[in-house]
């Protein structure tokens, strides 16, 4: 037997806001198809129009490509899918294997209410579900009717989950599911199973909310005749306080994130370590966790978003980044800061600079101000408190070594040294004088750099202000 194609799908409902963990949904089954070079679908669940926004399609689709999840297939809506569903509706009712059913709106209440009242689980009584030799009610006039599955009787639904193991429900716990509503839109369940019948998915890999779900979606796919796909029910994405994500505590959509200075790369691995381990690999790159990832190391237990790592992850991914992609990335942050990134020094070596000490886009951009500024004009003020009388000669001195000293860091090292040397006094009497004439202030990287990015002659001229 020739092995199974693999085919995932990623199956959001664009409904409000799409904060990390919902992204995370995305990341795994993209994962499986791409180990196992299968195919990994987009299918929009827009079926819920009032909920549903174009708003969220768009972060959903964009947050995808943000973070390198390619397609195979789709975006796929649902909503352009009605058709197919009415006509599987319609294939189930002429095999007998789903009925309408005219109970009211008013029925179905006191029915739910009589079965409170008496401590029972409220449930679907079968009234309307046709049996050999049962003689069913009146069709009344008044009622639209809705499409119900016969669910079987007795016995049980069973799979063997990835994440979770054996799970087994009895049927009798579960009544006859409405597929198609009084105005025949079809429900959610029944897309959902059409769905991942006619994409021919392998692997169902979601949120265990949706555990309740799977054996009603199971009972219906066997009806059809469908091969029974493998589920992975993932443990939800709890917040840094351990509550269920959501806006109203704090969660941040991907384009926060965005926009926040986040490598896309730093996003990747750090969802990647929400709920799935390979080892104790902490940082890793896509391809790595592409080779690595497998159902099996999926976590058991809810994971627990932590933004320091994220943070640190990010620093990571921007200590090691090449500065010239670097600087790309980085460049529209510094704009947005006002500064003009082609007048003054050249940007990938600011960024080169910076990036050591940096955890987001948005701070290496900060630090680049300095750079871009004008030179400062010092009041005799300002000179007399941050530049000492005593140092001017060393500066002088420098000054002059300057001149004749090639334009690299190693040179500027010696230069400083020999000052130093020179006048007997220390790193930070020199070094600090130094700074604040250049920039007005003393808060700046390593001195040496800072004389290479900024360039020789900008320096020579703006220490030469100050030794008048
Ligand atoms: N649309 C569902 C959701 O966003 C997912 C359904 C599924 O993956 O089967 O929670």
């Amino acid at each position: 037997m020739s092995p199974m194609h693999i085919r995932t799908r990623f199956a959001p409902s664009p409904t409000g806001f799409i904060h990390l963990g919902n992204l995370r949904s995305a990341l795994y089954p993209w994962a499986f198809a791409r180990h196992n070079k299968g195919d990994f679908i987009l299918r929009i669940e827009d079926t819920d129009l009032e909920r549903s926004t174009q708003e969220a399609v768009d972060v959903i689709i964009e947050g995808m490509a943000w973070l390198g999840l390619d397609i195979d297939e789709g975006p796929i809506y649902q909503m352009q899918r009605i058709d197919r569903y009415r006509e599987v509706v319609q294939q189930l009712l002429d095999a007998g294997l789903a009925y309408h059913c005219y109970m009211s709106e008013d029925e179905l209440n006191k029915l739910r209410d009589h079965q409170m009242a008496n401590k029972e689980k409220p449930r679907y009584n079968g009234l309307w579900r046709p049996e050999p030799g049962k003689v069913l009610p009146a069709i009344p006039q008044d009622v639209l009717p809705v499409i119900r599955f016969k669910n079987p009787i007795g016995s049980s639904v069973v799979w063997d989950d990835a994440v979770k193991g054996i799970i087994e429900i009895n049927n009798d716990e579960l009544d006859d599911l409405v597929i198609s509503r009084p105005d025949g839109t079809p429900t959610y369940n029944f897309c959902v199973v059409v769905d991942d019948l006619d994409m021919k998915i392998t692997h169902v890999i979601r949120g265990d909310d949706h555990v309740n779900n799977t054996p009603r979606q199971i009972n219906i796919m066997k009806a059809l005749g469908g091969i029974q796909p493998i589920y992975a029910h993932l443990p939800t994405v709890l917040n840094d306080a351990g509550e269920k994500m959501s806006k109203r505590n704090g969660a941040m959509s991907v384009r926060d994130y965005q926009k926040a200075g986040y490598l896309p790369e730093a996003i990747l691995n750090y969802l990647a370590r929400l709920g799935w381990s390979h080892g104790d690999a902490e940082v890793f790159t896509k391809e790595q966790f592409v080779q690595w990832f497998d159902l099996d190391s999926l976590g058991r237990s809810p994971a627990q978003h932590n933004p320091e790592k994220l943070l640190w992850l990010n620093h990571q991914y921007i200590q090691n980044a090449d500065p010239l992609i670097l600087a790309q990335a980085t460049k529209p942050f510094a704009h947005t800061l006002g500064i003009d990134t082609e007048n003054g020094p050249d940007f990938t070596q600011v960024v080169a600079l910076l990036k050591d000490r940096a955890n987001t886009l948005i701070e290496i951009a900060e630090g680049a101000r300095l750079f871009y500024l004008p030179a400062p004009t010092l009041s005799a003020e300002q000179i007399a408190l941050n530049i000492p009388q005593a140092v001017i000669p060393a500066l002088r001195d420098l000054i002059a070594a300057l001149k004749t000293t090639e334009p690299l860091k190693e040179a500027y090292g010696a230069v400083f040294k020999q000052v130093l040397a020179q006048h007997q006094i220390k790193m930070p009497a020199l070094a600090m004088p130094v700074r604040y004439a250049l920039f007005a202030t003393t808060q700046t990287p390593a001195i040496d750099s800072v004389l290479v990015v900024l360039g020789k002659e900008e320096v020579i001229e703006r220490l030469s202000k100050v030794i008048l």
